[in-house]
């Protein structure tokens, strides 16, 4: 078992923005020449979430204020009176911070549509995360 592990570091613009770190990954696992195995990606934050979805802009609207719906901002949440951003932790762990990709020949077995998308959820901020891969 061979285990690598790379920090991807991204700055956020926006307070709830959607991001494709799809290239950045594949970047990783290319340098590394992982051949076959699967990929651990990680974030290390507690308003931030991972998911793999389409990378389609009015998609990309859609998820973030359907999110912002189901969980909105102040709506009178006891963590609020500390930083004001109870929803953001809310919907992290709605989500969940970490995805696990198998990698097949080199490269990740993502479906056409697929790309994996960072949640940023109480930005704009510097976001760390971990990319961890397994290999033979
Ligand atoms: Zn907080």
């Amino acid at each position: 078992m061979n285990i690598t592990v790379k920090k991807l570091q991204i700055r956020t613009k926006k307070s709830v923005e959607l991001i494709n770190i799809t290239p950045e990954i594949n970047e990783i696992i290319y340098n590394l020449k992982v051949k076959n195995g699967f990929v651990l990606i990680y974030t290390k934050h507690t308003t931030t979430a991972l998911i793999i979805n389409e990378n389609e802009d009015r998609l990309l609207s859609d998820i973030k204020e359907t999110l912002l719906r189901i969980v909105p901002k102040g709506a009178g949440y006891k963590h609020d009176q500390i930083d004001n951003n109870a929803h953001s932790h809310i919907i992290a762990s709605l989500i969940g911070n970490s995805l696990c990709i198998p990698i097949i020949n080199g490269s990740m077995d993502l479906g056409t549509w697929q790309s994996i998308l960072f949640i940023e959820l109480d930005g704009p901020r510097t976001r760390t995360i971990t990319v961890q891969t397994y290999s033979e």
